[in-house]
């Protein structure tokens, strides 16, 4: 008992998806624990393969480091393998994926395989100027190799350019929801809370709300 359910869903499925810098993981990471699925993210599964100093961690270390996205065909196959594992199976929360209609298109069929479908798409959306501070203020606390003021512009580029047109062509427009991700991260919490809960007004109530 306990599990909350998102829209009243007995798997949550749901995809984070906006700019680096939107508060992907940070709110991944609350959802995570408050609907028990895990959280992945694809940048932290391939920072901690280059601090592992794995295969794919040096494969991936070049296009971390200079802003650009690692290859489809090495972020899918990282992303079927991990989506096969049992603790998926209440659902997830992917942080950061898909990125490219590629990357989407084998979510989708990922999921086909799997009998089951998104339960919702998030977009993180903020102003780019507070994106740029939220990530040079990040990069005095953790000090990742890719918040450089030049990388930051690049992979505000790359997002522009390969993400957001795909946010657009989402196959289901339905499943799409912008939050306004401007403000503290308080305020960004009520308010994807509010959308979770607002599909199922009787959740409000779930066990641990
Ligand atoms: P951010 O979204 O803030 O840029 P992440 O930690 O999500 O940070 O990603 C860091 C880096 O990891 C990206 O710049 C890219 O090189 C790589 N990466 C993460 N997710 C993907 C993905 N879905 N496809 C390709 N590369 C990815």
């Amino acid at each position: 008992m306990g599990r909350e359910q998102w829209g009243g869903r007995a798997v949550t499925t749901v995809v984070l998806m906006g700019p680096p810098g939107a508060g992907k993981g940070t709110h991944a990471g609350m959802l995570a624990d408050r609907f028990a699925v895990p959280a992945i993210s694809t940048g932290d599964i391939f920072r901690a393969q280059v601090a592992a100093g794995t295969d794919l961690g040096r494969t991936a270390q070049q296009y971390v480091d200079s802003g650009a996205y690692v290859p489809d065909e090495v972020t899918n196959a990282m992303v079927r393998e991990r989506l096969s594992a049992d603790d998926t199976r209440p659902g997830f929360l992917l942080d950061g994926y898909p990125r490219t209609l590629d990357q989407a298109a084998v979510l989708d069929e990922v999921l086909g395989t799997q009998d089951r479908r998104l339960t919702a798409v998030l977009v993180l959306s903020v102003d780019r100027e507070a994106l740029v501070r939220r990530l040079l203020r990040r990069a005095e606390i953790q000090h990742r190799s890719d918040d450089t003021e030049d990388v930051i512009r690049r992979r505000l580029e790359v997002y522009s350019e390969h993400t957001l047109p795909l946010i657009e062509l989402n196959g289901d427009r339905r499943l799409v929801h912008e939050i306004d991700g401007n403000g503290d991260v308080d305020e960004v919490r009520e308010r994807i809370l509010e959308f979770a809960y607002k599909l199922t007004p009787a959740e409000r109530s779930a066990p641990g709300a």
